[in-house]
Formats: structure tokens, sequence, C-alpha cells
């Protein structure tokens, strides 16, 4: 195989795989590029929705701040109002206001809720003695004011309790920040919240920033239309300290709305002025989102930065990582698929080409084939034919047709054709040969047939076919060629001419060269001078054996032609063997070798009796010839299961070497050793005896030891003694039938039925029988060994003693041979069961005429 042959198809698939995976790869991309779009948009979808949420969640807060601060507004203004109404609230009467409004429970983040009065610097000793009048002796207004026009302890302030006590007597009016909110809130009559301040009360714990918001108070019935009129009606503040982280908790509740919230109290970022701060978790990302707020409050701007925390950003945005691990396994995923089908699809295009190579490959192989059969066929100017018999066609070549002079198609094709054109005479015989190569199993027959040309001529043609079988073995198809024997008939006639010729013109002369050397050999002229005699005696010999070689060349033609005639009768044996052994004496003595009958079986055999003498003959002469000088040969038989008797002829000889002994045979076959040839001989013997022994229905062989001798041996079957049964009464009846099993079957069938039996093995002994015995019925084989079981229908029919006698054709070829005018005849095919062959003797006996 060449290399590209081998590569080729591989190359094809990888190329077509790299052509192939481009696609492949383009889905990858694609498929990659589609899922960055669908990112994209997602994110940017992601995006509106978190930043609306963060939106919202900015609005509420600052809503909720605002809120609150207006609530708290309201409690200053509702404690304003009291007095407003009252002029004077005392303590009493402050507490339970504040008792009333549930502050810690309902305003988480509110520290309390305080009166700061304004006192002059001149009433200061009268307050701080009114105070202490009512029970607090260690009442100080603090811290020191030096020159202050305005003081504003802090008078009341509830829940008067804990961290509010270190506030009482604060003046707050002492500390820049408060006091500006207090300056802007008297100023304005409005409510003011202040900067970032440290309360009074951030007495322990962690220190939260402060704001407090003031509400003023003026004494009733005063003008406060004016800052001055409002400064000078100033009668002190209501006030809310508030602890921002614990103000900012109360308002933004338990939720949690992941936001980071930082407060300035003014409008920058400034951290000095930072007085709330949610505790988030530190986290490394910069915030997703944030707002800056400026809110204005109570005369304050306070600034919020807002900003959203990474579980808020987690929540709106889905986990990229495992998004985009997802997108690039289904692109993977999809790009393999991809390019397997591709691959797949590749392979199926490479086998699909390889097949379609494959088909055109034998497609011209087929052509070839055809180039070559036509071609043959032309050389062997044979014709071609093909009986389907399915479909019931026939097909005949131009060829076929030209033998019998027909142009193709000028008659009409069908199964039955062959039989139109072949002489009448022909055809019951053909028909009935064709039926049993039909039935029989083998697949291939030859036949020679005789054809009318269309010139009125008889043409004989050789048919070789092949017979095609279904499963059951029935014919479906049967094709052949024909050729055409009108030539080689001629030549044989001619050959056959010259044989006979030549025989009889060198026989004659030869026998008289024989006849002529014997008498001189023999002293009949006279005694022969010494020194002729060896000259003559060479001479006679070899004329002697030159009439042998003539009679077996003739003997060898004959079979080869089929022309040898065999004339079957039943021989006993025993006689057989006495005569041989009898004729070759002479031969033996003649070596010096003695020559034995033992155990002759006494049987009859049905054979031609001058072949077997033959046949005796060649075993003898070669055994004596090969056994030494003193040695023995024994002509013996034994009888063998099968109901063969085995005709053995044993010698001394030397044996015959193992690489002859598949040659013994052959024609003109003769070992080697310069022996065999010193013993004369054609090699022609054990050629012509095998043709004989099988032509008889026999079969033959040979046992040999080199060194020990050799025993030939042939087998015949035997014609049973009992062929003939005793005659008690029964009807008798006649089994015609060459195959000695069948025969012996239907002899045991039929005598276990209570019938008479005789048994015969051909026609000739059929005839015999018919000839001296009444039968009942008889049973026929219509294939026999000297002709046709129908030559025999037709002769009984014809007689008219045996005219009505019920026959039962047993044969394999039956249906093929019935013809119309048969009466008496059941037609049994092989084989057949008991049953069978008693209901049909039964009935044929039924209907048939009494025999006369
Ligand atoms: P031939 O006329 O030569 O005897 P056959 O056909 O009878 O021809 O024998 C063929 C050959 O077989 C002989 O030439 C011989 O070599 C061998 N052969 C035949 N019979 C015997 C035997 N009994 N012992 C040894 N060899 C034998």
């Amino acid at each position: 195989m060449s290399e590209t042959a081998i590569h080729s198809p591989l190359n094809k698939v990888q190329q077509s795989f790299h052509w192939r995976s481009s696609i492949a790869w383009l889905v990858l991309v694609f498929t990659l590029l589609v899922q960055l779009a669908i990112l994209q948009h997602l994110k940017l979808k992601e995006d509106r929705a978190a930043r609306q949420q963060f939106d919202f969640l900015v609005e509420t807060t600052v809503e909720a701040i605002g809120k609150r601060m207006v609530d708290h507004e309201q409690i200053l203004l509702g404690a304003a109002g009291l007095f407003d109404v009252s002029g004077e609230v005392s303590r009493a009467q402050w507490r339970s206001y504040n008792e009333r409004l549930q502050l810690a429970e309902r305003y988480p983040g509110i520290q309390g809720v305080g009166f700061a009065k304004a006192v002059r610097p001149e009433a200061l000793e009268a307050h701080i003695q009114s105070i202490r009048n009512e029970g607090f002796a260690n009442y100080e207004v603090y811290p020191p004011a030096g020159n202050s026009s305005l003081r504003t302890p802090i008078v009341y302030l509830e829940p008067f309790n804990d961290r509010n006590l270190a506030a009482f007597g604060y003046d707050m009016f002492a500390e820049p920040v408060r006091q500006q909110a207090m300056q802007q809130a008297a100023e304005t009559g409005q409510p003011h919240i202040t900067g970032r301040v440290r309360l009074r009360q951030e007495t322990h714990g962690k220190i939260q920033a402060g704001v407090l918001m003031y509400v003023p108070l003026y004494e009733p019935g005063r003008p406060v239309a004016s800052i001055e009129e409002r400064m000078q009606a100033l009668q002190g503040f209501v006030y809310s300290p508030y602890r921002m982280d614990d103000l900012m908790r109360g308002i933004l509740g338990a939720a949690d709305p992941n936001l980071s919230l930082h407060i300035y109290a003014g409008d920058t970022e400034d951290p000095d002025s930072l007085i709330f701060a949610s505790r988030d978790v530190p986290h490394a990302e910069p915030s997703q989102y944030r707002e800056v707020i400026r809110l204005d409050l109570y005369g304050q701007t306070w600034t919020l930065r807002l900003e959203s925390l990474p579980a808020f950003d987690a929540f709106f945005h889905t986990n990229n990582e495992l998004v985009i691990g997802l997108g690039i396994g289904l692109s993977l995923l999809l790009f393999f698929l991809t390019s397997s089908l591709s691959l797949r699809r590749s392979r199926a295009e490479a086998l699909a080409e390889e097949m379609t190579e494959h088909i055109r490959e034998n497609k011209r192989a087929l052509q070839l084939s055809e180039e070559r059969l036509s071609l043959a066929l032309k050389g062997s100017n044979d014709g071609l034919w093909d009986m389907n018999l399915d479909a019931g066609t026939f097909y005949a070549s131009p060829r076929a047709w030209h033998m019998l002079g027909y142009r193709p198609g000028e008659l009409q094709s069908d199964l039955t054709l062959w039989e139109r054109l072949m002489p009448p005479a022909d055809v019951r015989q053909a028909k009935a040969q064709l039926a049993q190569t039909m039935l029989s199993a083998v697949d291939h027959f030859t036949t020679e047939l005789r054809f009318q040309h269309k010139s009125g001529t008889v043409v004989p043609v050789l048919i070789r076919g092949y017979i095609q079988r279904d499963r059951n073995g029935q014919p479906l198809r049967i094709s052949g060629t024909s050729m055409d024997l009108t030539e080689h008939k001629r030549i044989e006639q001619m050959k056959d001419q010259f044989v006979s010729t030549v025989s009889h013109e060198l026989r004659t002369p030869l026998t008289s060269i024989s006849g002529a050397l014997g008498l001189v050999n023999g002293g009949a002229l006279g005694e022969v001078p010494g020194s002729m005699r060896e000259m003559l005696e060479i001479a006679h010999r070899n004329s002697l054996r030159l009439g042998y070689l003539i009679d077996d060349l003739l003997d060898m033609e004959k079979i080869a032609a089929g022309k040898m005639a065999f004339d079957m009768r039943e021989h006993s044996l025993g006689r057989l063997l006495e005569e041989a052994l009898a004729s070759n004496q002479a031969f033996a003595a003649h070596y010096g070798v003695n020559c034995v009958l033992r155990n002759p079986a006494p049987v009859n055999v049905w054979i031609d009796g001058l072949r077997l003498q033959q046949v005796l003959a060649n075993f003898l002469s070669n055994a004596i010839k090969y056994t030494p000088e003193g040695g023995e040969v024994t002509l013996h038989c034994t009888l063998t299961d099968a109901g063969h008797v085995r005709i053995n002829v044993t010698d001394q000889g030397p044996g015959i070497a193992p690489s002859f002994q598949t040659r013994v045979f052959e024609k003109f076959a003769q070992a080697d050793g310069s022996d065999s040839r010193q013993k004369g001989g054609t090699g022609l013997g054990l050629a012509i005896t095998k043709e004989f022994i099988e032509r008889m229905g026999g079969r033959v062989g040979f046992d040999t030891s080199e060194g020990h001798g050799t025993t030939f041996w042939c087998e015949l079957p035997v014609l049973e003694a009992s062929t003939s049964s005793a005659d008690q009464g029964q009807p008798r009846l006649l089994v015609i039938e060459d195959e000695p099993d069948t025969g012996r079957l239907l002899h045991l069938m039929l005598r276990d039925a209570g019938y008479a039996v005789d048994r015969v093995q051909s026609l000739h002994a059929a005839r015999s029988k018919l000839a001296t015995t009444r039968y009942e019925a008889l049973t026929l084989d219509l294939h026999l060994p000297d002709g046709s079981g129908r030559e025999l229908i037709d002769e009984v029919r014809s007689n008219p003693v045996t005219r009505d006698v019920p026959i039962i054709v047993i044969s394999a070829a039956s249906q093929f041979d019935q013809h119309d005018g048969d009466t008496g005849i059941i037609w049994l095919h092989k084989p057949i069961s008991a049953a069978q062959l008693l209901i049909a003797l039964t009935d044929s006996l039924e209907h048939a005429r009494p025999f006369p």
C-alpha cells in the first residue's frame, strides 16, 4: 500500500475537521460576545434598580430625620404653649407635662426636655435663692459668666435624673455654640438648633456628639414684633438636648437600610463638625452609590453623606464570576458540541466518500468482470443462459441463440423454451433427468442435450449449470453456459474411427507376430537354435506386451468415451473367485509363487463377470509379480456391515512407498523404482480396475506396509440370498430397487406387513422375475443401473398378462415422469414411511382387477 493511500483518508478527515472546527470557534466567539452583551445589559438594569432603591432609601432617611425633628419641635412648641398660657410653670407642672409625653418610649434619642430661664444679671441672686428655696440648697448657676448681659441657667430638665442632673443650673448662653443658636432663636422667635456640642450629660460612657434645639419663650402680653422687643420680652427657652447617636438610632430604628450615613452639622464635611456616623463594618471597596444632601434644619445646615454598603451592592449585583463562569462553561459546551458534530459529520462524509469510492470500485470491478466474462465467453464461443424459477423468466445470450440459428428475441422466452427446442423424443428423458438433478442436493451439473437448429438439423450441446437454492434446498435460479458440441462430436467420431482402425490394423498383424513367435518358441517348427532362443523369447514377450498395451488402451478409450458396456448379471462370487485363481495359476507357477483362495463368501453379486475377472487378474498378476519366489498370494473375502463383500488380494511383496500411494490408481502410474519397470506392465491396469469396479457400484482401495506386503481390495454390493421369501400363500410382491439400503428397508416393511417379497436390483433381473413369477404388485425405482424404470412400466402395461398389476413408483423424479395414460400407478416420493407405503399398496390392490 502506498503512503498516500495510508494517509489520504486521515488527512481528509483532518482537513475537514480544521475547516469545520472554524465553525466551532465562531460559535465560541459569538456566544461569548452575546454573553458579554447580556451581561452588560443586566448590569445596566441592575444599576438602575439599585440606584432607584438607593435614592429611595436616601429620601426616606432624610425624610425620617426631618420628620422627627419636626416632632421634637412640636414637643417643644407644646411646652412653650404651656408657658404662654400660664406665664409661669411650676417644676411639678413641668414634670407632669413631660411624663405625659412619654419621651423615652415614644421619642428615643431625646435626652430630655428642659427649661432654661432667661435671667438678667441683676436678677441672678434672687433667682438662685428662689431655686434654693425649692429645696436645691446647692443650686448654682455656672459657669461664671463675667459681664454677660444674659444668663440662661437650666431650671427644669425632665426626666430629672441620671445624666440630666449634671446640667441643672448650667448657663448654656455661656457656651458660644449654644449661645449662637439661642441668640438666633430669641431674635427670630423661631426654633433653632445648635451646631455640634458636648452635652453636659456626657458624664460617663462613650461620648456622643450633642445637638440642642431651642424654642424661645416670651413673657406673655409683651410686644415681640422687633428683635429688640423680643430680646426684651425673652423669658427663657424650652429646649431639648439630643445625644446624636441615640437620636439617629431612634429615627432610623431597627431597620437596616444597608446604608452608611454621616451627618455633619454644617455645610461642609468637616470632621470636627461630624455629629453622626453609622457604625459600619469597615470595607475596602469604594461604595457603588453615594449621595451628599444638605438639609436645612432650624437655622442649621446639616450635611448628610449617604453611601451604599457592600451588602446592598451585593444584593443588587448578581454574582458576576458565577454568571461569567456559567456563560463560559456554556460556550465551551457549545464549542465542543459543535466541533464534535462537525467531526462526526466530517467522519460521516469521509465514510460516505469511502463508500462511494468502494461502490465505484465495485462497479469498475463489475464492469471489468463482465468484460472478462464476455471476452471469455467470446473466446470459448459458449452461450450464456439464466432461468429464474421464481420470476418465471428465461434469458439466453446472443451466442446461445446463434448456436441454434436464431436471432436474440426471435422466439418467445419462457421456462419451457428449452423443451420446445428439443427433438420431441428427447424431452421426456431430459425432463426426468433435470427433475432428478433439482431434487438432489447438487449445485452443479453437466449434461449433454440435443437441440433442434432452425434449419432442422440436430445440435448436440453441452450444458453446464449452477443451481441456486433457498434455505430449504428448493431451486430458485439455474444459470450456466451452453457449448456447441457439433465440432467436438465430429472430431470424436474421427478419433473413434482412428482408434478402431489403429487397433484393428495393429492388432491383426500383432496377433500374427505373437502367434508365429509362440509357435517358433514352442518348437513347432523344430528345435530353436540356442543362439536365437533368447532373442526370440524377448521378441515373443514384447509382442504379447504390446498386445496387452493395445487392449488396455482400447479399454481406457472405451471407458473415457462411456462406451464400455457392462453385462450385469447375478453371479455366485465363490465361483468367480475360483475361476480367477485357476486362470492365474500358470502365471503364479511361472513366478514360483503359491496362490491360494481362502473362505470365499457364499454370496451372489450383481456384476459383469468378465470385467470382474479382468479386475481380479490385474490384482493377482500384480501380487504375483511383486511376491518373491516361494512366497504366497492369498485371495480371500470379508463381508462388511453395509451389505458389501470385500475381495482382498494379499501379497508378500515389498509394499508401496508412501510417496507413490496417492498415485497408484492414476493412469500410467508406476512406482519409479527400476524394479517396477522390470516387472513390465503398462501402468493402466489399476486405473482400469478402478473404473470397472466403480461402474459396477463398488469401490477399490489398498492397504500396504512397506516391506510387509500389500492387500489390494474391491468392495461390491451383495445380492442377498434371501431376495426371495418362502411362499406361504401370502400375496407376493416384487421390489425393484438398486439402492441396497432402500431395497432392504422396503423388503422389511412389506415382509412385516405379511407379504411375500422378491427383491431385484436391475431391470434385467426384474424382467426375468416377471417372466417366471406372478406378482400382486410391484414397487419400482425409476433410476436403475441398466435403464429407466419407465421402460419397465411400458413393458408391463403392454403385456396382457401383467397389464393390470398395480405399480408403486418410489422415486425422487416421479412427479416429472407421470404420463397422462398411466393407470394403476401410485407415485410416492422418497423418502417414504411404512404407513405411506402400506396405504398405497392396500389402495392399489383394492382397485386392481383380479390377477389372471
Ligand atoms: P502395471 O501394469 O504397471 O502393473 P498397474 O496399474 O497394475 O500397472 O500398477 C501400477 C503400479 O502400482 C505398478 O507399476 C507398481 O509400481 C504398483 N503396484 C501395483 N500392484 C502392486 C503390488 N501388489 N505390490 C507393489 N506395487 C504394486
